[in-house]
């Protein structure tokens, strides 16, 4: 009897059916790092462009209403939004706050970021309130340092 052969690898594809193809820091490929973080942001405009920005320079011009710079941080906090909404629908927050570098971006990220949210929570996580860090990109070494502190007696 002749046996059939194993159907080939599935392509790569993110969860949420986004761009795929790159590589995290982490080594792995599409994590969302890969493709919303502010050093993703700064890719996607350079490849968009060809022009290599600091996400700050990137943000600016945003602000001003390049399209190039809206599509690309618009396509990011979509793409985030819509990750977030589904983990919501598996963990239920009670609130999602948004650190890191991309968290500078503030309205320009936390717009788009909310109505792909909203599109795809569940009625219920969906009135979890999205807020930025207070702490910015500075979160994660707060974070880290009480983390390493020894335990209250
Ligand atoms: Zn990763």
């Amino acid at each position: 009897m002749k046996r059939t052969p194993p159907p080939p690898p599935a392509a790569p594809a993110s969860a949420v059916g986004g761009p795929v193809g790159r590589r995290c820091s982490c080594g792995a490929a599409d994590h969302v790092e890969a493709h919303a973080s502010g050093p993703a942001i700064e890719r996607s405009y350079r490849e968009l462009t060809g022009d290599r920005l600091g996400l700050a320079a990137v943000a600016a011009l945003a602000r001003s209403g390049d399209p190039r710079a809206c599509q690309v941080i618009t396509a990011a906090a979509t793409l985030l939004g819509r990750v977030l909404g589904g983990a919501a629908n598996l963990l239920d927050p009670d609130v999602i706050v948004i650190a890191g570098g991309v968290s500078r971006l503030g309205p320009l990220l936390l717009g788009p970021l909310r109505l792909a949210y909203r599109a795809d929570a569940l009625p219920g996580p969906r009135r979890a309130p999205i807020r930025l860090a207070a702490l910015t990109d500075r979160a994660g070494l707060v974070g880290a340092g009480l983390t390493a502190l020894p335990p209250a007696p």
